[in-house]
């Protein structure tokens, strides 16, 4: 063990966590140039379109370090997203260290802050690293600076480097073999490993990455997860290096998988305990609590996609996602589809995303919601997960709804629109703090539900790209809250109702009749849409009717042209509701994401 390192590196994104990973796998020989894949780390496709960390891995390396020993490090990587935080933390905590990456040009944002923390709550010895020195705006002066001032490191510890031009590869490799502390723990003790990511492998089934805390694992042993109790018999364990490769054994200190022909990956909760079942840990690895969704949204079918069909898909994609949430629901409006629970808007996009891609499903999704809690006035407590569901506002005694804490980092220009962007939020200022002469760090506890609704956007305007913004949910508080209805010509579409600030709900109903007035296309008849408080209401808009001579010149005429333009209009239906007479596209559905 005296000879094994286990690491991540943690940075704010784009300041070249995978551009580093990448360059530390081929100085250590795990990948030959010419077999190297642009940034290999990220293996799904559209981890790699959007440039993100979503699935964390971990890789073995060899290095022999210039004290003459050989090592093994394993490079744990962490997911890039604040959907992802508890992984984040669970990864973290199957190390002893972590890299912290500062871009040299940008220096240190939200996330730098808020994952520093995450590793210091792990006791984890931390390494800054300045990288992009190689670019000619680099500043490393100010960096020090700010790592001194902000993170209280020492900043002649840093290591300036370039995971791009290949600058300070070695210096990182022994920074991390002198400084990074061997892991403890006893493999003569009965089996205890941390499970920090699970995938699903067509051969193997479910895999477990884990790092092995105490004893030893190999093929045939007797595993049990210790949240659930369950048993497999391990069919194989091994390491990424960075190719899926088998070993004998994974002993105290190790970091590898472990499969198990499981056939569902909700089996493999991430932060659970897998231990012996013949001789079994008293305790797990602290920390475990079940993935717990933040966010919730409808998914109908539409299309040529039937219930049947979306069952299938979800139930085929959720094996390999064990942090998706889903039960069926029947709205008056869509009819049958699925209430689904995601880790946060991110989430939910990849997972529409690929069940379109992957299952070829076409789908509808309502305007995702956060989760409400209901007290009664008979003191019930009710969790209201979608806000049609809303009780009767008679019967409510209070709504309390989730705040996250919020940071936000920006140059000192943009605090004034930061600031009123954030008051527009309803955001509770906790803490205002220079981190150095230019930049100010600014804390907030904000309701949840007012930066679902295209805050990062905003945020990015109002500072031209410059804020960074990072968060974690906090607690739950009373709002005055009510429930909005749409209606259209007359009738209230369940599906379109949501949750707004009693303050607000005059500006979001006038805009998001507006916005929807904008999206839902001309019909053969009027069209009414209404925003609507119980029986009051708020704001409406009529989409005019089409005239008939148009559509008779449209669809008379010649067969070849007439068959083009519905084989155009099926395309543009692919997200289209029918509701009753009335012909829905998803961007009404989201309009509320707009209406702000
Ligand atoms: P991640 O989001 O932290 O994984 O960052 P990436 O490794 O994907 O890098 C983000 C961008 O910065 C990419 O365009 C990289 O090519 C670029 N980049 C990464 N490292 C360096 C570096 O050392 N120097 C320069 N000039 N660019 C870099
Ligand atoms: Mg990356």
């Amino acid at each position: 063990m005296d000879y094994i390192r286990n690491f991540s590196i943690i940075a704010h994104v784009d300041h070249g966590k995978s551009t580093l990973a990448d360059r530390l796998m081929e100085f250590t020989g795990a990948v030959e140039e010419r077999e190297k894949k642009d940034q290999l780390l990220d293996t799904l496709d559209i981890e790699r379109e959007r440039g993100i960390t979503i699935k964390l891995q971990a890789v073995r390396l060899k290095y022999r370090a210039d004290d003459g020993n050989d090592y093994t490090l394993h490079l744990i990587d962490t997911p890039g997203h604040v959907d992802f935080g508890y992984e984040v933390s669970r990864s973290l905590a199957a190390c002893e260290g972590a890299l912290l990456l500062i871009d040299a040009t940008q220096g240190i944002e939200a996330q730098t802050i808020a994952t520093f923390w995450q590793a210091l709550e792990q006791d984890l010895e931390i390494i800054p690293v300045i990288n992009k020195i190689d670019l000619p705006s680099a500043d490393v002066e100010r960096i020090k600076e700010q790592i001194s001032d902000v993170l209280g490191l020492d900043p002649d510890e840093a290591i300036l480097a370039s995971g791009k031009a290949g600058i300070g590869i070695k210096d990182i490799l022994e920074a991390i073999v002198n400084k990074i502390p061997p892991p403890e723990g006893d493999e003569n003790k009965p089996l205890k490993a941390l499970i920090f990511d699970s995938y699903y492998d067509p051969y193997r089934g479910a895999v477990a990455f884990v790092r092995i805390f105490d004893g030893e694992v190999k093929k045939g042993t007797r595993i049990r997860l210790m949240s659930t109790g369950k048993e497999f018999e391990v069919t194989e364990v091994g390491a990424q290096t960075p190719q899926m490769t088998q070993f004998e054994t994974l002993k105290a200190g190790d970091v590898g998988y472990i499969a198990a022909a499981i056939k569902d990956v909700r089996d493999i909760r991430i932060g659970d305990t897998i231990t012996d079942a013949k001789n079994p840990a008293k305790e797990p690895v602290p920390g475990f609590r079940p993935a717990k969704p933040m966010v919730y949204a409808g998914l109908y079918p539409t299309g040529s996609t039937l219930f049947e069909d979306l069952r299938d898909a979800l139930e085929k994609y959720s094996i390999n996602d064990a942090a998706l949430t889903y039960e069926m629901e029947s709205s008056p409006a869509l009819g049958l589809g699925f209430r689904c629970g995601f880790l946060g808007l991110l989430h939910m996009e990849i997972v529409q995303e690929r069940l379109e891609r992957e299952y070829d499903i076409e789908l509808i999704t309502t305007a995702p919601n956060v989760i409400y809690k209901v007290v009664t006035k008979k003191g019930e407590e009710l969790e209201v997960r979608n806000p049609a569901q809303m009780p009767d506002p008679s019967v409510i005694d209070k709504i309390l709804e989730p705040y996250i804490e919020a940071s936000i980092i920006t140059p000192n220009d943009f605090v004034g629109a930061v600031i009123q962007l954030v008051q527009e939020k309803r955001g509770i200022q906790k803490a205002f703090e220079y981190i150095d002469k230019k930049t100010v760090l600014l804390r907030y506890d904000i309701p949840m539900a007012e930066v679902l609704f295209d805050f990062h956007d905003k945020l990015k305007t109002a500072t031209r790209g410059y804020a960074s913004f990072d968060y974690e949910f906090k607690d739950y508080r009373p709002g005055e809250l009510v429930k909005m209805d749409i209606k259209i010509n007359g009738e209230i579409v369940d599906a379109l109702s949501f949750i707004v600030h009693k303050d607000k709900a005059y500006r979001v109903g006038r805009n998001i009749v507006d916005k929807m007035r904008e999206v839902i296309p001309r019909q053969l008849f009027e069209v009414r849409i209404q925003a609507v408080i119980g029986s009051k209401v708020v704001a409406s808009a009529r989409v005019a009717p089409l005239r008939k001579d148009v559509l008779a010149k449209c669809y008379g005429g010649d067969i070849t042209r007439k068959k083009k333009l519905l084989e155009k209009q099926k395309k543009g239906k692919k997200r289209m509701k029918q509701l009753g007479k009335v012909e829905l596209p998803q961007e009404a559905f989201l309009s509320i994401l707009k209406a702000e």
